[in-house]
């Protein structure tokens, strides 16, 4: 497999900050495009990735899963792309194509497991993937997006993550004008879990725990903010809600939440993964037909749908942007929840 060298941004340890190092790509196969990155948004997968929060990192670690590019080559069996078009990639770079998860356009559910855009297993060079932070990325086409060129780019590139966690789960549990929805955490997944749901239609609530956010989370759409510590505000909203999407990235007690839910309501997990406690209790599950269940980001097809709902009702990310070697100090703040609501990095200062 012939190679080129780029510069990204990385981590070389689990206790080492991110700094410049050089990284090998593939040089594009029949089936490929090469992108020029333009923007990266900063997951809080990058940050627990990067300090191998989940076990399982493989280092050198560099980050990055909302990638927002131009196409720089194309494969001569790729259709959909051609030189100069607007590009995005997210979270799923590869995946098996053929079991029965793929062949249903839920490759991120790929029963071979699918290929992270980073710390995943490279199909191709039988090493681990590097992600966005970086000059330049060689994707299969298949999961390459097509981008609204109405829109920012910079604000589309976290859609690519945080804005497809979030959609799988609404259309999945089919929300829509007469859903009532609750968001726990104002951050990057949440900011964009309150914007969709308002896309959709339904009613929608925050849950935090930071009462400085409330006239923010008023603007990008929710109906309504529950300080999540007040317990009379919590008591206020019993049994109210179709559907509640938890992007609170740390262990946290869930049975508060399942007391707001309505009779057959769903609360859905996509940000912490591990054991949860307190215990969760299964009396209102079972005397409510109520359930929790869990999520993974989204397939391409729907990141696609997605994209183009985008599009039609102007919907992108609020963000900040910030340059390559800010991204240590954007980390500690994303540790405080001080990101409004999420970084992008200007990949031209790399
Ligand atoms: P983020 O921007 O840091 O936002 C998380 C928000 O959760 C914070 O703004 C805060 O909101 C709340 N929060 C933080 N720590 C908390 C704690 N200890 N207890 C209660 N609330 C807390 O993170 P993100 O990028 O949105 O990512 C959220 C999580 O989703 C991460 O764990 C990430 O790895 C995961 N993720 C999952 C998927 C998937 O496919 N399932 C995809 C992408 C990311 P308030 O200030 O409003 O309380
Ligand atoms: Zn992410």
């Amino acid at each position: 497999m012939s190679t080129f060298t780029v510069k990204a941004y990385g981590a070389e340890s689990i206790t080492a900050d991110l700094k410049e190092m050089n990284i090998e790509r593939r040089e594009v196969t029949s089936k490929d495009v090469e992108i020029e990155i333009l923007y990266c948004g900063v997951c809080h997968s990058d940050l627990h990735t990067a300090r191998n929060d989940w076990g399982g990192t493989i280092y050198p670690a560099v980050p990055g899963h909302e990638i927002i590019g131009r196409i720089t080559k194309v494969g001569n069996e790729v259709a959909k792309f051609k030189v100069g078009d607007l590009a995005g990639v997210g979270c799923i770079v590869d995946s098996c194509g053929h079991c029965e998860s793929c062949q249903h356009d839920l490759e991120q559910y790929c029963l071979n497991g699918f290929t992270g855009t980073y710390n995943g297993h490279d199909r191709h060079s039988g090493g681990h993937t590097f992600g966005g932070y970086s000059q330049k990325v060689v994707v299969d086409s298949h999961h390459v997006l097509k981008v609204p060129e109405n829109l920012d780019p910079a604000a589309v590139a976290p859609l690519l993550c945080a804005g497809i966690t979030t959609w799988s789960p609404l259309r999945h549990w089919k929300v829509g004008p007469n859903s009532k929805v609750a968001v726990v955490g104002l951050g990057g997944l949440g900011h964009m879990a309150i914007k969709l749901a308002k896309g959709l239609g339904a009613e929608v609530t925050l849950f935090s725990r930071t009462p400085g956010k409330t006239e923010d989370a008023k603007q990008l759409g929710a109906d309504h903010v529950i300080i999540s510590t007040d317990e009379e505000q919590m008591k206020s909203v019993k049994g109210k809600f179709d559907v509640i999407i938890d992007t609170v990235p740390y262990i946290h007690d869930v049975n508060p939440y399942v007391t707001t839910l309505n009779i057959s309501g769903t609360h859905v997990l996509v940000g912490y993964l591990g054991g949860l406690e307190p215990i969760l209790n299964t009396v209102p599950l079972i005397l409510g037909r109520k359930s929790v269940a869990g999520s993974v980001i989204g397939g391409i097809a729907e990141t696609q749908e997605l994209l183009d709902f985008c599009g039609e009702h102007n919907i992108v990310s609020e963000i900040e942007m910030i340059k390559m070697e800010e991204i240590n100090e954007a980390y500690e703040r994303m540790l405080k929840s001080d990101v409004r609501y999420r970084f992008v990095i200007d990949m031209q200062t790399l």
